[in-house]
């Protein structure tokens, strides 16, 4: 049996709990996985006075493979935020998040399984702001007069917009790559090309060029607006979407909605020879150590781990085991009983325990 060491970054806020729950099941499907446990967020600010200790890197560096419960974002530390920081020391450009419908969970539509793929290292999100009313801001505006004869208010902020074509092909590259490994017939590629001529126009001219190479699948383009219109009409006509950073960061959770709301939406961010797995959903720090919140989103990004690692028959026992669960509908979290405030619904940790059990019977 394969061995594999595996960092674990338990979070801050509901993440422990969570990171709990999902150790727990992949452990009883008997996968070998040895754990090396390194945190980052909250906790280890107030106890070292850095949110991300060099630790947490150098360990993802060595093991290739992680699982990371969410972190909040913190307010005065001097990041912007611990997981886009991560993403940036790691060169995580893809992020890999399915939508899947599991019979059980309260959501408008059935039979949905969207894969959406957005690219995780520039866009709006390069982090490259120019405050209002800064002499440099100033400056920016000055240049853009003169060179584009183009005024912008003087009490404006602005935020810059890259994407290259270095980018722009890794990431559709990626997408062709995921179609092909996972069976998928279709890749969708979303932008704004018409208005964003030279900066979503490129994603497009790069993503035709690219497409070219993989006749064995379809692709076509959709125009932002026009996409979130049809995922809400006719989701089922979509397989595979790839979107430039905030695109992606917006219709990911759009999908999550159709299939049932962030707590059943799992993620990977994978990079070259790197992949870290979390769920879509932050840290709720609201309901931090209350056994309250629904870990599927993190037991469902094990199984993406899972796969990840070919382990497909252990991915595949664990999360029938979870689909299995939530079918049944006895021991869940509130957020996938009927009503809210159902008396009947369990903590994470007896979510858990009903999961394990499910496993062992398969497996007995
Ligand atoms: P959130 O996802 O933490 O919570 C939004 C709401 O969704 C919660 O109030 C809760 O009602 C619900 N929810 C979330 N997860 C749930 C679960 N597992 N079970 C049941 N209900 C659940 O979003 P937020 O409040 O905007 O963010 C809180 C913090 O998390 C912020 O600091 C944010 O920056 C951070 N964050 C971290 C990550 C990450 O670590 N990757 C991702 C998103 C947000």
């Amino acid at each position: 049996m394969k061995h594999h060491v595996i960092t674990l970054i338990p979070g801050d806020g509901i993440g422990p709990e969570i990171t709990e729950a999902t150790v727990k099941v992949v452990e009883a499907t008997g996968v070998n996985i040895e754990w090396d446990t390194v945190n980052a967020g909250t906790q280890v600010y107030r106890k070292e006075g850095t949110v991300l200790p060099d630790r947490v890197i150098k360990s993802l560096k060595k093991n290739k493979v992680g699982i990371k419960g969410p972190i909040t974002t913190p307010v005065g530390t001097g990041f912007r935020s611990v997981n886009v920081a991560m993403r940036k020391l790691l060169g995580l450009y893809a992020c890999v998040r399915p939508c899947k419908s599991y019979q059980g969970v309260k959501s408008r539509y059935s039979n949905i399984d969207l894969v959406i793929i957005r690219e995780n290292t520039e866009d709006l999100y390069a982090g490259i702001e120019f405050k209002k009313g800064e002499m440099e801001t100033e400056e920016l505006i000055n240049f853009i007069k003169e060179k584009k004869d183009t005024r912008i208010r003087s009490d404006s902020g602005i935020s810059i917009k890259p994407i290259s074509v270095t980018g722009s092909e890794n990431i559709i590259r990626f997408a062709f790559e995921y179609a092909r490994k996972n069976n998928r017939k279709k890749v969708t590629a979303v932008h704004k090309a018409n208005i964003m001529k030279y900066s979503d126009g490129l994603f497009l001219e790069v993503f035709k060029k690219v497409a070219s190479k993989y006749d064995d699948i379809e692709s076509e383009d959709r125009i932002i607006d026009n996409m979130c219109m049809q995922l809400v009409q006719k989701p089922e006509l979509y397989d595979v979407l790839v979107l430039p950073n905030l695109y992606g960061d917006i219709v990911s959770d759009l999908a999550a909605g159709l299939v049932g709301g962030l707590g059943v939406a799992p993620g990977g961010n994978i990079g070259k020879d790197i992949a870290l797995f979390e769920s879509t959903h932050g840290s709720a720090p609201k309901y931090k150590g209350q056994n309250k919140v629904n870990p599927t989103a993190m037991m469902l990004s094990a199984v993406l781990m899972l796969r990840h690692i070919e382990e497909k028959n252990y991915a595949d026992l664990l999360e029938s085991a979870i689909a299995e669960n939530i079918r049944e509908g006895k021991y869940v979290t509130y957020d996938l009983k009927p009503h809210r405030d159902d008396p009947t619904a369990v903590g994470t940790s007896e979510f858990a325990d009903a999961v394990v059990k499910k496993i062992k019977k398969a497996g007995s």
